[in-house]
């Protein structure tokens, strides 16, 4: 029988779930989602709305009412509520899983135990403990807020002791960590899925380019050595093996210059680095973590064709209505798509481009057109309906 889906998030995370879910009516009858703003993307792909703060206990028992599996789309959910409502709908991850991986510490230490790669790490306990564990990493290093940081925001480099008391001041009062910084030459990432019944399927790995934190662009096949893509998929697996969560991960890494692979983070649901395989790959993301939560076999996941996604981010500077960016789409390889937000914010996240290599193209020749693309195109990054 066909199931109701709770999503706590209704991004555009949601959304693509949301539209992955419609493909799949004889699973999924319908989608309720969780978020705070009213006529969130996945709404407007045809989720019912719960209008609540991610965190809001009576909003998510509400939708464990209303749902039979619950998974989200967002890391920052709270996983005490999560687990005092999974008697009345199955929560996919398992709340125990997004427990480890919410931690940065946590997460770190339980991919250490296991004998996978990651940088060094230590837990910070106040201004002494930091400047003792500098001595130790050196410099530069990164302190971390240990919970509920994204996009960079819970990160601080610090370059030399100068720095360290105002590095330690934006997060007193909140827990920390200090890792050893990594001189990597690419970050990459790899997107896998793990079933309920424990099957366990990797996405090629894809390289990740960022500006100021912000995902921009993802390549895919990823630019490396076949030993390096190799160490990668091994990684990918073995972490799958050991986090026991169901649904799709995504593992981001870093690879340095003698071709050493580690985790940097991993996020427990789909990921923007993902996002090429709506239209690049046998099965996309979307679909992948539907199919395993929903216990059914995964679906392929090799690459169809060469690809690159671009995310298209609002003006810097700029708050207010926007123009979707002028691209045309009529060659077949080309794949716009807008996330339905109101208004655009300084780097938010507004839709993404995704190009697909034509035959026998590489990403080389994808890459020549996403910058003639870029030369081109009105509006793109997304600015404001007088080109400001
Ligand atoms: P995070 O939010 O922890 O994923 O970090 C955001 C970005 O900071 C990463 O994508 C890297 O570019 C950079 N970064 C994080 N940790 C390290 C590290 N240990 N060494 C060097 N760069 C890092």
């Amino acid at each position: 029988m066909a199931q109701v889906l709770g999503i706590i998030g209704g991004g555009q995370l949601g959304m693509m779930l949301t539209e992955a879910a419609s493909t799949m009516s004889d699973r999924i009858s319908r989608v309720v989602v969780l978020d705070p703003t009213e006529g969130c993307p996945a709404s407007l792909a045809g989720a019912e709305q719960i209008v609540a703060d991610f965190k809001d206990r009576d909003a998510i028992v509400e939708m464990s009412r209303r749902a039979d599996v619950i998974t989200y789309e967002i890391e920052s959910g709270d996983s005490d509520v999560l687990e005092s409502v999974a008697d009345r709908a199955r929560i996919e991850p398992s709340p125990a899983t997004l427990r480890v991986i919410q931690d940065k510490h946590a997460q770190k230490s339980f991919l250490a135990e296991n004998g996978i790669p990651v940088p060094d790490f230590v837990a910070i306990d106040g201004l002494d403990g930091l400047r003792a564990a500098l001595e130790k990493f050196g410099y530069p290093a990164l302190l971390k807020a240990r919970r509920d940081a994204y996009d960079g925001r819970g990160n601080c480099k610090i370059d030399s002791p100068d720095g360290v008391r105002d590095a330690y001041g934006r997060f007193e009062g909140r827990p920390m960590m200090l890792e050893r910084f990594v001189p990597f030459v690419k970050e990459v990432s790899v997107i896998a899925a793990r079933s309920t019944r424990g099957e366990i399927r990797t996405y090629p790995l894809v390289e990740n380019v960022h500006e100021e934190n912000i995902l921009r662009t993802t390549i895919a096949p990823a630019r490396v050595p076949d030993d390096v893509a190799e160490r990668a998929r091994r990684i990918a697996e073995r972490t799958m093996g050991v986090l026991k969560g169901a649904g799709v991960f995504g593992i981001e890494m870093f690879v340095t210059g003698s071709g050493d692979v580690m985790i940097n983070e991993i996020a427990p649901r789909v990921h923007n680095s993902g996002h090429h395989s709506l239209q690049s790959s046998e099965t996309s993301q979307f679909e992948q973590h539907l199919r395993a939560i929903l216990g059914m076999s995964l679906g392929g996941t090799a690459l169809k064709t060469s690809a690159v996604m671009y995310n298209i981010l609002g003006m810097r500077g700029y708050e207010g209505p926007y123009c979707s960016p002028d691209v045309p789409q009529a060659d077949g390889h080309t794949f716009l798509k807008m996330y339905g937000k109101k208004t655009s914010k300084p780097l938010r996240k507004l839709g993404h481009l995704n190009l697909t290599g034509r035959e026998g193209q590489g990403t080389e020749h994808v890459l020549e057109r996403l910058e003639s693309i870029r030369a081109r195109a009105v509006a793109l990054p997304a600015r404001g309906p007088q080109g400001r």
